[in-house]
């Protein structure tokens, strides 16, 4: 495996919804490659550090006021500039 391969299956990779085989063709890569390596490690430190966040809750008022919007973004209508 080529190292620009490597990139369409890396978020897959890192969350682990890989088949075994190409897994483990990524891994075998990820053995022998430092710039791969760091690329993996960098986007799993990232993936931890996001499910560690604690999630933001906006206030009642302000989901309504937003669910509003969106609402009135997809009804039909002349085109929006
Ligand atoms: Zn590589």
């Amino acid at each position: 495996m080529k190292c620009r391969s490597l990139l369409r299956f890396l978020s897959d990779y890192v969350d682990g919804d890989l088949p075994t085989a190409t897994a483990r063709r990524i891994g075998d890569h990820n053995r022998v490659c430092p710039t791969c390596r760091r690329v993996i490690q960098t986007l799993k430190t990232a993936v931890l550090c996001l499910k560690n966040t604690p999630r933001l809750h906006a206030a009642a008022r302000a989901r309504r006021a937003l669910r509003r919007k969106i609402a009135a973004l997809r009804r039909p209508g002349p085109p929006r500039t």
